[in-house]
Order: structure tokens, then C-alpha cells, then sequence
């Protein structure tokens, strides 16, 4: 007899997440994919990191292969307030860090910390996939507020609020967000701010992406902008990562924030993983340490920017009349929207007969998805396999129409 689990309810039926589920089709032979989120591994700083590494296990075996403290090694956060200090112009000091693997966990930790069921969390619309899945394995209450070329749209989210709405969290990307690439400009970052302090609504910066600037003007972080709104930091936590800027195999990220918020992540990371591998949070703050980001970080700033320059011509050059495209600052995503009514997911089937991918938008509404979306990534493909990309993206596209 086939047993019968009884699930939590929230794993009945559950569904994995859309990009890890096309992650089969980039194993396929020849496959040029702007799906992901990785970085080529060219750009992998590995000899740096394989000498970091080594030296601290030379150093302080005992520390590297031991349990550590669930906050994190204090060679690390020491290193993480000085990159926040960096990241501010010395404003935001960071007294409390906590180490997390991954930037990931730490959304799932304050979610666990924060958020029962039917609670109201406000996201973005379109938002990042993984956020919507733990929130909705959280069976939290999502309010989608619309965001354009300059993010999430805070006037529109005002309205919500005073119409009634009160989310207790919100969950926001404000610097070069996955999918849109879009940067909050500083009214909408002081606007958001003032609208947490107001409706006492904690806001969670996510920042995964926030370094990798190759056009226009930095913004400050939100981090920053609230020291300067009247009981700012005290509604706002900080996520930040080194899986865009070092290596997503590291499974290093952080968050930042009000005390009474971090002691109570640091109870749900004791049963949750214990500590962070010690080892790897060692390589990372000797990495760091020894000024090599700085070194390194203009290399894959400079890749990303032609990268991202390959696939706009790429694209206007093929599809000038049919796809809308974002033009972004920086980040890995250019979002598109198809103009003839193509359906991304439709076209994807034959995209990937063509051996190339993407990601279809309808993977980042938390409600009804836009079907012409798409999210095209730049990090993966070097400009030339980027140019084939686009080409066989547009045999695929006169394809699917005939
Ligand atoms: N937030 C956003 C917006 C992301 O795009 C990603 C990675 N795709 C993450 C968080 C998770 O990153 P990490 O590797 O630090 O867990």
C-alpha cells in the first residue's frame, strides 16, 4: 500500500522553484543560457581564494574545522562592518552582523522570526522567485506593489497603505533587482523609508547586486538613507552577500539590523544550520582582509558592462520592433517584454530546441504573471556566444510565429 504523509500542509503540493527547474536544459550540449545567475567561472577569483583558504587552514586548523559561534567568526563580521562602513561613506557602523549561508537564509530566518500565517508581507511586482516561494511556504499574505523603470513605485504603495493594508514586513531589492535591473532613485528610497517609520512596517533591503555598477550614479543604500529618516533604523534590515561580488559557492551572506531582530535570527540559525562553515567564513574575511575584492571587483564589473553593452546591440539589432527591453546600470538582468503578444513560455520550448534559454517572467509574479515577460541574464556568456545567443533566440522567435 502507497503511504499516505501527513505534510505540513504548506509542502502538500508543492512547487519547486521555476529556475531551478531549467537548470536540466543548461546541462544540454551547446546551450548558450542567459537563465542564471552565475557568474561565468572565468570570473571566479580562485587563485586568491584557494590561497586564502589554505592559510587560514595552516594558521588556525582548529578554528576553520571546529563548530563556530552561530553569529558568525569575529574575523568575518569584523570584515563585514568595515565593507558596510565602505559601502556607507563611514555613516552606518553595523554594530550588529549576522553570518548567514547565504543571503538566502537570512530571508528565510526573518520570515521564520517574523512571519506567521496570513500575514501581510509587501514585495515587489515582478519580484525575486525564491522570495515569493519561502513566502508562500510560509503561507504569508503577499501585496504585490507595482514597480517601473525606477522600482518599486512608493506613491502606489502609499495608496495601498491608505486604503488599508498593513503589511508587517516588506521585502524590497533596491538596487539593480532581479528581474527588473531597476535602481530606486533617492526620493522613492527616503519616501519608502518615512512609509516604514509611519505604518511601523520593517523593511528587508536585499543587496546582492548593489556593487556591480558599470553606468550612472551610485544611490546611497537604503541602510544609509535611514540614518538620516527620523527612526529609520529602527524599520529597516540589511542583506547583503558575497555570492555576486566572490563566489555563490562560498554560501556567504549577512544581515544587518535592529538587536532585538538579529538575537532572535541568531535562536532560528541554532537549529537551523548551527553556524556557518567556519572554514569558509575564514577564507572569506582573510579574502577580504587582504584588500583581493577590491582587486578583483573591477574585473567583473568591467565583464558585466561589456556583456550587458553584447546583448542590447544583440538585441536591438534583432528585435528593434518586437521586444521591449530595460536598459540597466548595472546588475546581471536586462527585462523584456515581448510587443507581438509572443508568449515567453511557449517560445522557450522552441528556444531551447535552438539551444539557447532564458527565464520566462511568469516566474516572478507572486499573482497573475504578464506571459510576454522575460528575464535575459548577461552574467553567464561572454559577448560573442552572447551574439549566437540572440541569433538562435530570433530563429526560434520566427518559428514559433510561422
Ligand atoms: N536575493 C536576490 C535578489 C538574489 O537574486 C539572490 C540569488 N539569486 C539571493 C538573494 C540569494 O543569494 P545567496 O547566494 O547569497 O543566498
Amino acid at each position: 500500500m502507497k503511504p499516505v504523509y501527513r505534510f505540513n500542509p504548506a509542502f502538500q503540493t508543492p512547487q519547486g522553484s521555476p529556475i531551478r527547474e531549467l537548470f536540466k536544459y543548461t546541462q544540454q550540449q551547446g546551450m548558450i543560457s542567459f537563465a542564471g545567475v552565475y557568474s561565468s567561472p572565468a570570473l571566479f577569483d580562485a587563485e586568491a581564494l584557494a590561497h586564502s583558504g589554505a592559510a587560514v587552514l595552516q594558521e588556525s586548523p582548529t578554528a576553520c574545522l571546529q563548530y563556530g559561534a552561530t553569529e558568525g567568526v569575529p574575523a568575518l563580521t569584523e570584515a563585514l562592518r568595515a565593507l558596510t562602513r565602505e559601502r556607507t561613506g563611514g555613516k552606518v557602523t553595523a554594530e550588529n552582523v549576522l553570518v548567514t549561508t547565504g543571503s538566502q537564509q537570512a530571508f528565510e530566518l526573518l520570515l521564520r522570526v517574523l512571519v506567521g500565517p496570513g500575514d501581510c508581507v509587501a514585495i515587489e511586482r515582478p519580484a525575486y522567485p525564491a522570495a515569493i516561494q519561502a513566502l508562500r511556504l510560509a503561507n504569508a499574505d503577499m501585496l504585490e506593489v507595482p514597480s517601473d523603470d525606477d522600482g518599486m513605485d512608493t506613491e502606489a504603495l502609499e495608496k495601498m497603505l491608505l486604503a488599508g493594508a498593513r503589511p508587517k514586513l516588506l521585502y524590497v531589492v533596491p538596487t539593480f533587482a532581479n528581474p527588473t535591473g531597476a535602481t530606486l532613485p533617492l526620493e522613492r528610497r527616503r519616501h519608502l523609508l518615512e512609509l516604514a517609520v509611519r505604518y511601523q512596517m520593517l523593511v528587508i533591503e536585499d543587496d546582492p547586486y548593489g556593487e556591480l555598477r558599470f553606468a550612472g550614479t551610485p544611490q546611497p543604500l537604503l541602510l544609509e538613507v535611514a540614518a538620516d529618516v527620523p527612526g529609520g533604523d529602527d524599520w529597516l534590515v540589511y542583506l547583503s552577500s558575497l555570492s555576486k561580488i566572490v563566489a555563490p559557492g562560498l554560501r556567504i551572506g549577512w544581515m544587518s539590523g535592529p538587536a532585538e531582530i538579529l538575537r532572535r535570527a541568531v535562536i532560528a540559525k541554532q537549529t537551523g544550520d548551527l553556524c556557518t562553515a567556519p572554514w569558509m567564513q575564514l577564507a572569506a574575511a582573510r579574502y577580504l582582509r587582504d584588500g583581493c575584492l577590491a582587486k578583483h571587483l573591477p574585473t567583473i564589473i568591467a565583464t558585466y558592462k561589456e556583456r550587458c553593452e553584447a546583448m542590447l546591440e544583440a538585441l536591438q539589432q534583432y528585435f528593434a520592433d518586437t521586444l521591449e527591453v530595460t536598459v540597466p546600470q548595472g546588475g546581471m538582468f536586462v527585462w523584456a517584454r515581448w510587443r507581438d503578444g509572443t508568449e515567453a513560455n511557449a517560445l522557450l520550448q522552441q528556444a531551447v530546441l535552438e539551444n539557447v534559454m532564458y527565464v520566462p517572467g511568469s516566474a516572478f509574479y507572486a499573482g497573475a504573471a504578464d506571459p510576454a515577460r522575460l528575464r535575459l541574464s548577461f552574467a553567464t556568456a561572454a559577448p560573442d556566444e552572447i551574439r549566437i545567443g540572440v541569433t538562435r533566440l530570433h530563429a526560434a522567435h520566427g518559428k514559433l510565429k510561422r
